[in-house]
C-alpha cells in the first residue's frame, strides 16, 4: 500500500505544505483520493490518470476537506465523459455540495458512510470512526486487500480534537497520518490537536510510525516535528506535497 501526500497545509492553503488536505492511497489496481481539500486535485493529476481513480473518500464537509470534487465533476461529466465514480462520506455531503451545481448528474455514485462502517473498495478495505471534530467527521484506517499481500494498516486521523483516539481502530498501526494544527502551548481551539497530542496517542496506540499532516500555516513545522517525536518517543516525519510512502 502507498500513499501519496497531494496537500498538507491546515486549513487554508499556504506554502510549504501547498494545497490542504488530500492524499491518494493505491493498493493493487486500486487508487482512492482520501479528502479533496482545494488545491489537490491537480496535484493527484500530476500522479495519476483520472481514468484510473477508484473511488473517493471525503472526511467531513469542511471545505479544506471536500471542495476539489468539483473539478473531478466537471472534468469526469464534460471531459472524461467518466460516469457513476464511486463517492464515500458522511451522510448530507452529497446534498450540501450539490448547493454549488445545477445537479451532479450521473458522474457520481454516492454512499453514505457513517461511525463504525467498514467497505471494501477492489483491493482496500476502509474502516471509519467518528472523531471529536464540530461536523461529522470521519477517521479512515485503510487496509491493503491484496490477495497474499503483506497486511498492513493506515490509519489517517481527518481533523480530530484530543477526546478520539486511533486506538478506536486498535493498537499497531503501521502507520499514522495524524493532524497536527498547532504546537501544545499555542493551541487556541481543542478541535484540533497539538503536535504534542498526536504524538502521545500515537504512542499510546502503538503506532510503529507517525506522520503529521495538517499543520496551521503559521505553525513552525521544525517545532512540531520536535515537539512530536519527544511525545512519540521516535523520529516523526512531516507531510509535504508529493511525498511518497510506503506503509
Ligand atoms: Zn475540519
Amino acid at each position: 500500500m502507498e500513499l501519496t501526500v497531494l496537500g498538507a497545509s491546515g486549513s487554508y492553503g499556504a506554502p510549504p505544505a501547498g494545497a490542504c488536505s488530500g492524499y491518494l492511497i493505491e493498493a493493487g489496481d486500486t487508487s482512492v483520493w482520501l479528502d479533496c481539500g482545494n488545491g489537490t486535485y491537480p496535484v493527484l493529476q500530476e500522479h495519476l490518470a483520472v481514468e484510473d481513480l477508484t473511488a473517493v473518500v471525503i472526511t467531513h464537509l469542511h471545505p479544506d476537506h471536500c471542495v476539489d470534487l468539483y473539478g473531478l465533476h466537471v472534468h469526469a461529466r464534460y471531459g472524461i465523459e467518466r460516469t457513476d465514480i464511486p463517492v464515500y462520506a458522511p451522510a448530507g455531503v452529497r446534498d450540501a455540495l450539490g448547493t454549488l451545481v445545477s445537479n451532479w448528474g450521473n458522474t457520481f455514485a454516492w454512499h453514505d458512510v457513517g461511525d463504525g462502517d467498514a467497505v471494501t473498495i477492489n483491493d482496500l478495505g476502509l474502516r471509519f470512526s467518528r472523531t471529536d471534530h464540530p461536523v461529522s467527521t470521519l477517521a479512515v484506517e485503510a487496509r491493503s486487500a491484496v490477495a497474499r499481500s503483506v497486511d498492513r494498516r493506515l490509519v489517517y486521523t481527518s481533523d480530530t480534537g484530543p477526546r478520539w483516539s486511533v486506538g478506536e481502530f486498535g493498537e499497531g498501526a503501521d502507520l499514522v497520518l495524524s493532524e497536527a494544527s498547532y504546537l501544545h502551548a499555542d493551541r487556541p481551539t481543542a478541535v484540533h490537536l497539538s503536535a504534542r497530542q498526536a504524538g502521545e496517542d500515537a504512542r499510546a496506540a502503538g503506532a510503529r510510525r507517525l506522520m503529521l499532516t495538517h499543520l496551521w500555516p503559521t505553525t513552525d513545522p521544525v517545532a512540531a516535528v520536535a515537539e512530536a517525536t519527544e511525545a512519540f518517543g521516535d523520529p516523526v516525519s512531516l507531510a509535504a506535497p508529493h511525498m511518497v510512502t510506503r506503509v
